[in-house]
Order: C-alpha cells, then structure tokens, then sequence
C-alpha cells in the first residue's frame, strides 16, 4: 500500500517537474526573441562605408555621411552628421588630409564615439603640386593653394587597402571583443579578395608600353606608383583645383608630343575639361573611376569597390598599350 502511494507520488512529482519546465521553456520563447544590437559605425565615404561593412558583416550597422553621387572632397558635415556621430560606437573616416577632421574629433562631436583613421597605418605619398611635377626640382614648397600635405586617394592601391581592414578589424574588435573572432575572419576573407586584386593588376600591366595616363584630377597617385606608371592630371589633388590656362596649354602640349590616344574622365565630377582636352588633341574619353563615392545608379547595379576596381583595370590596359 505504502508503495503503490509512493508510487503515486513520485509520478505527480515527475509530472509536476516536466510542466515547469515545460512551462518555463514556453515562457521564456514568449517574446520575441530580444534583437541582438548591432555596432553602429558611421563613416564619411564610400570606400570607408564599403570597408567597414566588408569587415563587419550582420554585426554592424553602418551610416555613410556623403550621399551616393555626391563629390566627398568638399564635404562639409552638417548638423544631421554630427547627431550621428554622437550617437555611434565608431566613427571611421578616412584620413590622410581627406575629410575636414579638425572640426570632428572634439569631445562634443563624438560623444562616446571611438574615433579611426582608416588610413593610418598606410604609408602616405606626400601631396606632389602640378608645377613640381613638371619642374620636378628647385621650387619653393609651401605656397600652394592646395592644402594637402598628403596625397589622400590611398584607397585606390589595393595593397594599402588590406592595411585598412585591418585597422578596421582592430577597432572593431576593441568595440565588440565577443565578436573578435568573426570581424577577424571577414577582414581575412577580404584581404585574399584584395591579394587576388593585386596579381590582376600586376598581371595585367605587366608588359605596357606607355607609362602615363591623362586623369581629370590627380586622384591615382597611389595606384600608378603601385604599378609602375604615372598619372598626368587635369586638375590638382582636389577637383576643384581648376588649372590655369598655362598648365591646361602644356598638358595638350603633352598630348600631342605623345599622341595620347584616350584621356580618362569620372563618373561624379564634371567631364568639361576632359572633353575639351580629347577634342583638341583627337584622343577618345574612357572612364577611370576614383572610386570617391558611387552614384546612385551604381548603387542599384550591385557595383562595388572591387568590381569598379576591375573596370578601372581594363580602360587602364587600353590607355597604357
Ligand atoms: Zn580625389
């Protein structure tokens, strides 16, 4: 008697233990399952936004500040970007004399934003003026009307750009050091993408026959010192840095003399002075992009740094044959 009781009540209390946790299990499913906050990482330009979601993945949440289309070399942040940089974990921007950082990296601007310099660990071309790059010596530094002490388009050396993502990586990881493992992992991934980039290039390239290309402004510095070639541009480092009748007469000069057979224009800056230079000499506009920032078309066609990279490279084997 006393058994089968005992029995009884062993059973009851088995019951009892699997509907709590029954219950709990239910309980605890109830509401919808909490979302895991993302980092959120505000960035200045294309390249930087394209880097920084390439090495963060679904653990970010990224803001670009210039609006597809737009020409970054003049950006100035408005209102509406510094509330997002105040409420960011990250503020990446690129550097190297691009963005007007002396504004931004003041304690009321960033907030608890932790500050980075994509390009930091990059090795910088110092900014070369047009009238030096003619003369090549002698010539008084200092009095430019560029105030670029660097060259900044770093970004289009694919070398250089694997020295970003690990910045990128690193900073991220300080961030969210749960996820070190995974940001390590995609900047990896992306690094090879960039290898794989770089043995295109050289390649490629390998057995040209020219050695300059005529660009609107001189934004491939780091890319035709990467490949052995050298970039005559129309404007300065700047695309508003228009040139004087004098350098725009030597450039077509440069044209002739080497019959320079294609000049290269960009997708977001005016192509003006890049069609009046290729009806003069009778060369033919191609397309180089710097890769500054994407139009919206762009955007909308899946295009990204490394499938413009790309197309860059073959206007290039044609310019440089
Ligand atoms: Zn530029």
């Amino acid at each position: 008697m006393t058994k089968n009781w005992r029995r009884l009540v062993n059973v009851s209390m088995c019951l009892l233990v699997l509907l709590l946790v029954v219950g709990c299990g239910s309980n605890a499913a109830k509401p919808a399952e909490p979302e895991v906050k993302k980092i959120k990482v505000v960035t200045t330009m294309y390249p930087v936004y394209e880097f920084v979601k390439q090495v963060g993945g679904d653990k970010v949440d990224v803001v670009m500040l210039i609006p597809p289309g737009a020409e970054p070399h003049d950006w100035e942040p408005t209102a509406k970007d510094i509330i997002q940089i105040k409420s960011a974990k990250i503020f990446a921007y690129h550097g190297a004399d691009f963005e007007p950082v002396e504004k931004l990296l003041h304690k009321d601007v960033l907030g608890d934003a932790l500050p980075i310099e994509v390009s930091k660990d990059v090795k910088k071309l110092e900014a070369k003026h047009a009238e030096e790059e003619e003369e090549e010596h002698g010539h008084e530094h200092g009095d430019s009307h560029d105030e670029h002490k660097f060259d900044p388009h770093a970004w289009l050396d694919p070398i250089a750009v694997q020295q970003e993502i690990k910045t990128i990586e690193q900073a991220l990881a300080t961030v969210d050091e749960k996820n070190a493992d995974y940001y390590k992992q995609n900047a990896e991934t992306y690094n090879k993408k960039l290898a794989e980039l770089d043995e295109q290039y050289k390649k490629a390239l390998a057995g040209i026959t020219r050695k300059e290309i005529v660009t609107s402004h001189r934004a491939f510095g780091y890319l035709a010192n990467r490949y052995g070639f050298e970039q005559l541009g129309i404007m300065g480092l700047s695309p508003d840095a228009e040139p004087t009748p004098d350098r725009m007469a030597k450039i077509t000069e440069f044209c002739r003399e080497h019959k320079v057979k294609y000049i290269f224009f960009e997708t977001v800056t005016s192509p003006k002075l890049a069609q009046t230079l290729a009806k003069e000499t009778g060369a033919e506009l191609l397309v180089l992009n710097p890769i500054e920032s994407l139009t919206e078309q762009e955007m909308k066609d899946g295009k990204n740094y490394l499938t413009i990279m790309g197309e860059n490279l073959v206007n290039l084997q044609k310019a440089l044959k």
